[in-house]
C-alpha cells in the first residue's frame, strides 16, 4: 500500500488529535516561502477546531516555530517546527530544542556561493540546517542536489531531503514522525488518536507514525486534492463537530 492512501478509518472526532502540515496542506504553496498568503477563514476554522477538540489541534512544519506562530496567529495549540527540530507544546510555553547539531559555518558560505552563482536559486537559513530553493529554475534541481551533497561531503550527522522544488539539509534523526511522537506525549494531545494530514515527501514519516500509533495519516493529493480542499473539509468539520467523508474515493 502506498503511504497516504485514504483507505483507512478516521479516528472518532471527539477523540482525535488533529496534526496538520502547513505549506501545501493549510495554505497554498507560493513561489517563495515568504510570499504565502493565509486564506480568509482559515484561522477562524482552526480556532473553532481548537475549542471543539479541547486544544488538540497542532501543526508540524518545516518552518521555524516563530514563523508558524506569525502566520497562524497562534491558532494551533502546539507547534513543531523545523521538522521536529523545535517544539512549542502550548501557546505560553517556551520553544524546546533537542540537542541537535548545527551545520559548520563553511557549509553556509558554500551554500551562499552556490545560490549566488545561479539566478533564481534561493538559500533559506534554518537553526539546524539550510534549504536550497529552485522553484524558479526547476531544470537546475539535479545539479543542485549534487552540489549540496558535495558541500556535506558525506558527513553522517546530516541528510539532504527533497521538499517542494527544494533541497533541505537537516540533522539526521529529526523528522516529522519524531515530531508526531513528541507532540502526542503531552496534554491535551496525550491519550488521543492522531489524525495527520500532509502533502510532501517530508510528511511520509508523520503519516507512518500516526498510523503506527493507531490513528490515520492522509496525503493531501490522495485524500483531498488540494490545500483548498483540505481547508473546505476542515471548515465542514468545524461546523458540524464531526469528520466529513474524505473528498476523494478510498482507492488510490
Ligand atoms: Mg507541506
Amino acid at each position: 500500500m502506498t503511504l497516504g492512501t485514504p483507505d483507512q478509518t478516521l479516528p472518532e472526532f471527539a477523540r482525535s488529535a488533529l496534526l496538520l502540515d502547513v505549506d501545501g496542506t493549510l495554505i497554498d504553496i507560493a513561489p517563495r516561502p515568504d510570499l504565502v498568503v493565509v486564506p480568509p477563514g482559515l484561522l477562524e476554522t482552526l480556532h473553532v477546531l481548537r475549542d471543539a477538540l479541547d486544544g488538540a489541534p497542532a501543526v508540524i512544519s518545516g518552518r521555524p516555530v516563530e514563523q508558524v506562530d506569525l502566520l497562524l496567529d497562534r491558532a494551533p495549540h502546539a507547534v513543531a517546527g523545523e521538522h521536529g527540530g523545535a517544539v512549542r507544546h502550548a501557546p505560553d510555553q517556551p520553544i524546546e530544542r533537542p540537542g541537535l547539531p548545527t551545520p559548520p559555518p563553511e557549509w553556509l558560505v558554500q551554500a551562499e556561493a552556490l545560490a549566488a552563482a545561479h539566478r533564481g536559486v534561493l538559500l533559506e537559513h534554518k537553526a539546524h540546517g539550510f534549504v536550497v530553493h529552485y522553484r524558479a529554475v526547476p531544470e537546475l534541481g539535479p545539479m543542485l542536489r549534487d552540489a549540496v551533497l558535495a558541500i556535506l561531503g558525506g558527513n553522517p550527522d546530516f541528510v539532504v531531503l527533497a521538499a517542494h522544488m527544494a533541497w533541505e539539509v537537516r540533522p539526521r534523526g529529526t523528522d516529522k514522525g519524531v515530531a508526531v511522537a513528541s507532540l502526542m506525549q503531552r496534554p491535551p494531545l496525550q491519550g488521543r488518536v492522531p489524525l495527520f494530514i500532509g502533502d510532501d515527501v517530508t510528511d511520509e514519516d508523520a503519516i507512518a507514525k500516526a498510523r503506527d500509533m493507531g490513528g490515520a495519516g492522509l496525503r493531501v493529493d490522495l485524500a483531498f486534492g488540494t490545500a483548498g480542499d483540505v481547508r473546505a473539509w476542515l471548515a465542514e468539520a468545524a461546523k458540524h463537530g464531526a469528520w466529513p467523508a474524505l473528498p476523494l474515493p478510498a482507492s488510490a
